[in-house]
């Protein structure tokens, strides 16, 4: 969880707005930090939801969920907000997708997404839905990250510092070059 920040001080015992902004992260981007940026001072806490957290060692889908919690988490602590980072895996049924996300998480009342369907699913309940379009989207891209990865091209000032580090450690270029070069032989 983030650090208690004197906003949320200031509002206990007032009503909160906490959002959930849900995404694969694969991997978080300076576009998705934008967006972030950009929520937080329109709420007081925010969840963040790293989706699809089973997936990870394909060429779309290189990180574990809890290597993207490390992007995420380490990336958010210079804002100004209290935040969580949640993994949530997938359900193979999309009609008990929201309840299944409500179980993992704090309660929140309005979530930002840009994606129909999980904008679709939450209209059906009572917590509100905002859009949250990606800033600079041609290049602001996890395809495109991962592609110049691939390529041996300069991806690092595409991502906030924090993840490049994380990248690093993991050693994760080599790993999608390795997924990359396997996909093609089945
Ligand atoms: P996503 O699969 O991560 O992203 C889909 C596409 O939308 C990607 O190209 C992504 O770009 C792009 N995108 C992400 N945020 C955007 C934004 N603010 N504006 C414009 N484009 C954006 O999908 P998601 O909406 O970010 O995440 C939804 C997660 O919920 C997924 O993990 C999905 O599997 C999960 N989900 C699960 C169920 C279920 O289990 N039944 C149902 C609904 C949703 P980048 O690659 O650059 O991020």
């Amino acid at each position: 969880m983030g650090k208690m920040t004197t906003k949320h001080k200031q509002k206990i015992g007032d009503k909160m707005d906490r959002a959930l902004y849900v995404g694969r992260f694969q991997p978080y981007h300076l576009g998705h930090h934008e967006v972030i940026k950009k929520i937080a001072k329109e709420v007081d806490e925010l969840i963040v939801g790293i989706g699809s957290a089973q997936k990870s060692h394909t060429v779309s889908d290189p990180f574990t969920g809890g290597e993207r919690v490390m992007m995420v988490s380490r990336s958010l602590v210079e804002l100004d907000i209290t935040y969580y980072v949640i993994p949530m895996a997938d359900v193979d049924r999309h009609a008990i997708w929201v309840s299944h996300i409500q179980s993992l998480t704090p309660p929140f009342n309005v979530v930002y997404s840009n994606n129909p369907l999980v904008i679709g699913l939450f209209s059906e309940t009572k917590i509100e839905t905002r859009r949250s379009p990606l800033f600079k989207r041609s290049i602001y891209s996890g395809t495109e990250i991962r592609r110049r990865m691939i390529n041996d091209e300069k991806w690092e000032d595409l991502v906030p510092k924090a993840v490049a580090e994380v990248i690093n450690e993991i050693d994760g270029v080599n790993r999608i070059k390795n997924l990359s070069s396997n996909d093609t032989l089945f």
